[in-house]
């Protein structure tokens, strides 16, 4: 039998990431919940444990190179190896460009883009000399250009930045490794507030399918619900 895969998720203390890690779990992954603040992912951490896998808290700012490049030392110190990677830490900045400060684009970019690249730095070389990898960067919709422009302008820019990074990442690796992006819809979290329509199971299901795609699943590509949608 296959061993089981190690997932880890930024921002997993708590909406779609904490989610996303029980999902996981339960399907029997091995799950690295990954926090920037430790305590806040123990805690979050507690109410995971015996749903399946087993669960390890991470502590892991993704604005800070050293925090990821710490996090990916202490787990290969460990020897955890990170078959799948969920790029699910954001920041939702909401003013339009018109009063958008320089720090708010900036920290939209930290977040959303660069975490984003700085944790596949680290973990994806493994992955593609291991021969096994699944990266998934949880984006956003308003992240596609090809209907509305989206009014929150630094969160607009930020995950069409992350849009444009799934597919180089997807391009630069083997075809062993499948590296996609997600719209979860608008989902009923700390970020998307009380009147959204989508339950957080559903919000993190597209993510949790990616996660576990089979070898011959589809790589540098955007979904919603389970399906391939535009740019
Ligand atoms: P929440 O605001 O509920 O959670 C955001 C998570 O990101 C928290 O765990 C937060 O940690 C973490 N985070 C923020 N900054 C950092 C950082 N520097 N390092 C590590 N973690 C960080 O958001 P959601 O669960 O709703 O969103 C998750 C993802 O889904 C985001 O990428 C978001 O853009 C995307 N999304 C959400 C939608 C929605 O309707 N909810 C719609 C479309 C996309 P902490 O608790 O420490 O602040």
């Amino acid at each position: 039998r296959q061993h089981a895969r190690t997932a880890l998720v930024t921002g997993g203390n708590r909406g779609i990431g904490l989610e996303t890690c029980r999902q996981l779990s339960r399907a029997g992954l091995h799950v690295v919940l990954a926090a920037r603040d430790l305590a806040r992912g123990q805690e979050a951490a507690r109410g995971l444990r015996g749903a399946g896998g087993t669960i390890r808290v991470e502590e892991l700012d993704v604005t800070s190179g050293k925090s990821v490049r710490e996090c990916a030392r202490r787990l290969a110190d460990a020897d955890v190896e990170v078959d799948v990677l969920v790029n699910n830490a954001g920041v939702y900045p909401t003013d339009g460009f018109l009063s958008m400060s320089e720090e708010t684009l900036d920290h939209a970019l930290d977040v959303n883009l660069m975490g984003a690249f700085r944790t596949c730095r680290a973990f994806v070389p493994a992955m593609a000399r291991r021969g096994y990898g699944r990266v998934v960067n949880v984006s956003s919709g308003l992240g596609a250009m090809t209907d509305n422009v989206p009014s929150p302008a630094a969160y607009g820019i930020s995950k069409a930045a992350l849009n444009a990074l799934t597919l180089v990442v997807s391009s630069a690796a083997p075809p062993s490794v499948k590296v996609n992006a997600v719209c979860p819809g608008w989902v009923r979290t700390d970020m998307g507030g009380s009147w959204a329509p989508t339950s957080v199971e559903k919000g993190a299901d597209t993510a949790v399918w990616l996660a576990q795609l089979p070898d011959s699943g589809p790589s540098g590509g955007f979904f919603r619900n389970r399906r391939p949608i535009d740019w």
